[in-house]
């Protein structure tokens, strides 16, 4: 637990303001944990309260969605949109479409994306947002209902200069391109407000690839400082099967790896020849199917029901790309026995702090998510750039900024750590390099700001 008097405080605080949130404590004693050695640095943050200010939200807006089915009957579901910090720009983060949303998984999404954010070093602050409505199964007439009225609420509290919601779990081009319409109709304007949009109405190329992209850029960057190696000729494990497992299994492959393993929230599939990305892209995107359908399609590889037997398929590099909590310390010791030599978040804390600490305690290399899945939200804020602009970058450009990027980010993460004498601790590294300059933003605005 925590050295510092004042971290002591500020945990107690959160913990006895935000009780049952489980995933909003976790990702709130993690960076703090990673803060001692700078708060000890800097009496400047406790006398400023920056901490007590930056574990608080700015601005929750919790609402009712109602919409009507393809019965007539009327549905209810519960929208969330926090607005976390904006010291260092307007609010930025995905919407999640999936039952499991609550206050404490928001919160902890919005947290987790100021520091995020902050690494990317373009001007975006933190912010979250989704409903506990469950795509799977809906008619796409049944999507749109939804997210029109979605948008008519949130449309009250964002902007191109406030707040620009994007993608996450069960939020892709379909689900941003209705709520993009009903954003314009409402407000009369076409602005960057979204990102994750089409290319015919203001969206980036590379975008829908850059998640899955910068998380093999930042694993061939690590890989490469740390242990001299690559990606060539590695067995690669990814879970989950949407859009940043599949092109973090895209780009792996170009960069030599082996695919074996995808899953989704039902089982996972292992094929030792390499998985075939054209069958899971039909599958996935072009269907709406589950993973299981792939075993009939290709020869020689199998179905397993349950998530978490992706984890003891012997690899040597492992991304978790499904959700949080997904890999456990029973898993992450499964991993270490089987010779994994590097491990990197695609999905949002997908380890628990138990596995944090199997990885870190037996060597593996462990890239953190804000770091790891950082291009996301990078290639969102080049979508933004552009939209200001009126211009559009080419697929090669917006590629080469983003893998810039990612490599930048590994490297101030890595200085940050060896900075504060935690060399080769990118969690800690990660959390200290994006809380600095917002820490610092904060403080030059001032406390009433
Ligand atoms: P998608 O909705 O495209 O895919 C999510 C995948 O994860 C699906 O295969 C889904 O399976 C699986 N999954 C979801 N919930 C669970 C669960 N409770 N247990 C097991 N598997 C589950 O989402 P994304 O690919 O966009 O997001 C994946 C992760 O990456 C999330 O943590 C997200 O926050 C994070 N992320 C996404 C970014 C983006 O740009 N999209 C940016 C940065 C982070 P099923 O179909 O069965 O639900």
């Amino acid at each position: 637990m925590f050295k510092s008097e004042y971290l002591k405080r500020v945990y107690a605080g959160v913990e006895s303001r935000n009780p049952n949130e489980k995933e909003f404590l976790q990702a709130v004693k993690e960076v703090l944990e990673s803060l001692e050695p700078v708060v000890e640095a800097n009496p400047k943050l406790e006398a400023n309260g920056i901490l007590e200010r930056i574990v608080e939200p700015e601005r929750q807006i919790f609402f009712r969605v109602s919409w009507v089915d393809d019965n007539g009957k009327v549905q209810v579901n519960r929208g969330f949109r926090v607005q976390f910090n904006s010291a260092i720009g307007p609010y930025k983060g995905g919407i999640r479409l999936h039952p499991s949303v609550n206050a404490s998984v928001i919160k902890f999404l919005g947290f987790e994306q100021i520091f995020k954010n902050s690494l990317t070093g373009l001007p975006i602050g933190g912010g979250k947002g989704g409903s506990d409505f469950d795509p799977k199964g809906k008619s796409d007439g049944e999507i749109m209902r939804f997210c029109q009225s979605f948008m008519t609420e949130l449309s009250k509290h964002i902007g191109a200069d406030t707040d620009v919601p994007a993608g996450d779990i069960g939020t892709g081009a379909r689900e941003i391109g209705f709520m993009y319409g009903q954003y314009k109709r409402l407000r009369n304007e076409f602005t960057g407000v979204l990102t994750g949009k089409g290319l015919t109405y203001g969206g980036s190329l590379a975008r829908t690839e850059a998640t899955g992209y910068g998380v093999c850029y930042y694993t061939e960057e690590m890989l490469k400082c740390m242990k001299n190696d690559s990606f060539k000729g590695k067995t690669v494990v990814i879970s989950g099967s949407g859009n940043v497992a599949i092109y973090a299994t895209q780009k792996a492959t170009e960069l030599g790896g082996k695919v074996v393993a995808l899953s989704d929230s039902n089982g996972y599939i292992y094929d030792p020849n390499g998985v075939n990305l054209d069958v899971v892209k039909q599958i996935k995107e072009v269907e709406r199917g589950r993973i299981k359908e792939y075993v009939e399609r290709v020869q020689g590889a199998e179905y397993h029901e349950g998530c978490s037997g992706i984890w003891t398929i012997k690899c040597d590099i492992a991304l978790p790309c499904a959700t949080q909590n997904e890999i456990d310390e029973n898993s992450a010791k499964t991993l270490v026995k089987n010779g994994v030599i590097a491990v990197a978040e695609g999905a949002n804390m997908p380890s628990t702090p138990e596995a944090i600490e199997a990885f870190q305690s037996a060597g593996v290399l462990f890239g953190p998510a804000k770091a790891a899945n950082a291009g996301g939200v990078a290639t969102s804020a080049l979508e933004m750039s552009q939209n200001s602009m009126r211009y559009s970058w080419t697929f090669e450009e917006v590629d080469a900024k983003l893998k810039d990027i990612m490599v930048n980010i590994f490297h101030n993460s890595y200085n940050a750590a060896k900075k504060y004498g935690m060399e080769g601790n990118l969690l800690a590294g990660a959390n200290i390099a994006g809380f600095e300059k917002v820490a610092d933003a904060m403080l030059a605005q001032g406390i009433a700001y």
